[in-house]
């Protein structure tokens, strides 16, 4: 079978749906990684690289067709565009937007996995880039270690960047200081909350444009922090 075993990643809010397309892909071998927002689908997506993304366009925290536009700024994993919306406005909009496929709600699973086997035939070497994130005038390249900001290099010392990097990886996310002091010092004895908070500082200085007020390195009191990702 073609592609068995390929990482499919759903971007999908409706729990019935995604039962329904977990069923289906698990049925025929394959493996799969299930998102219910935008922002948890583009996180997972620069996480873990799939190599074919199953996107509904109705997602609670953006347009579908948002997410495909920020996704092809790094991306060319093949997309197929699941939706209710079948008029050929829409399907034409998705296509435009860099999607590869559109399937209307309802569909059988039958002819969802044979979009899914076309996708994975068309997805070349070239999708195997490296993964980037990229928010506001932020763009970071996770392979390279490269922080841009408006086009300029950022330099982070190896600390700094790896806790821009665990934000990253949780993007959207409260990610505990236990869970940062643990990804970031390794658990390393005597790493405490306060040195969390000088480097947090640090950070903000290097990236935020008012590291007071900050718009995205954001402390959850007595929690943890977050780089939110929503404006
Ligand atoms: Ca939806």
């Amino acid at each position: 079978m073609t592609g068995a075993g390929a990482l499919i990643l759903l971007v999908e809010d409706e729990p019935q749906m995604r039962r329904f397309l977990r069923v289906a892909l698990e049925g025929s071998g394959y493996r799969y990684l299930e998102a219910g927002t935008g922002q948890e689908g583009l996180a997972l997506a620069v996480q873990h690289r799939p190599e074919a993304i199953l996107l509904d366009l109705g997602l609670p925290d953006m347009d579908g067709l948002d997410l495909v536009v920020r996704l092809r700024e790094w991306s060319r994993t093949p997309v197929i565009v699941i939706s209710a919306r079948g008029q050929e406005t829409d399907k034409v909009g998705a296509l435009d937007a860099g999607a590869d496929d559109y399937l209307t709600k309802p569909f059988g699973t039958r002819e969802l996995l044979a979009r899914v086997r076309v996708a994975l035939r068309h997805a070349g070497p070239e999708t195997q880039q490296e993964p980037v994130f990229v928010l506001d005038r932020w763009r970071v390249d996770l392979a390279k270690r490269q922080v841009l900001m408006d086009g300029k290099e950022v330099h982070l010392t190896p600390l700094e960047y790896s806790l821009f990097t665990t934000l990253i990886r949780h993007a959207g996310k409260v990610v505990t200081h236990r869970q940062l002091l643990k990804e970031v010092w390794g658990g390393a004895a005597g790493a405490q909350p306060l040195y969390l908070r000088v480097y947090m500082t640090q950070l903000r200085h290097k990236l935020e444009a008012e590291p007071s007020r900050p718009r995205y390195l954001q402390t959850e009191p007595g929690v943890g922090y977050r780089l939110r990702t929503d404006d």
